[in-house]
């Protein structure tokens, strides 16, 4: 499955602590990030994941790219509902594209655990299928 994860500033904290608590699931996932969230995962926790730009330079959109070609499986957005965003219409462009597409978005750790317990469950093979149907 090919997994996207995003932290705003004030989450990344909570997502470095997500992704070490679930490393041993998401080790056996293709992982993508936007770049600052995707160093400060790695850093702590040594896992392989591909860096896009900055969530405020392009990497949303990145991210977004992928969903609409159909090749984005799940996404863990973290998002901060409490600080503007210079790149709100990224954001809210990221998250339309998830419902037109109907791709699995966790905004916040309470989701992003019972997502992450359905991958590990095989609950999200469906998106295979989908994506070979299209692919
Ligand atoms: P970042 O981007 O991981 O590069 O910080 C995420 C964001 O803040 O949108």
């Amino acid at each position: 499955m090919k997994i996207a994860l995003i932290a705003h500033d004030e989450k990344k904290d909570d997502m470095v602590r997500f992704t070490e608590a679930y490393q041993y699931s998401l080790e056996k996932h293709e992982l993508f990030a936007t770049g600052t969230t995707g160093l400060r995962i790695t850093e702590s926790t040594g896992l392989e994941i591909h860096r896009f730009q900055s969530g405020p330079l392009g990497g949303d959109q990145q991210i977004g790219a992928m969903v609409a070609d159909n090749n984005m499986d799940m996404i863990i957005f973290f998002r901060d509902p409490l600080t503007a965003q210079p790149h709100e219409p990224d954001i809210s462009a990221l998250m339309r594209l998830c419902d037109v597409y109907s791709i699995p978005l966790a905004t916040n750790m309470g989701s992003a655990e019972i997502l992450i317990h359905a991958l590990e469950r095989g609950d999200l093979k469906w998106r295979e299928i989908i994506r070979d149907k299209k692919g």
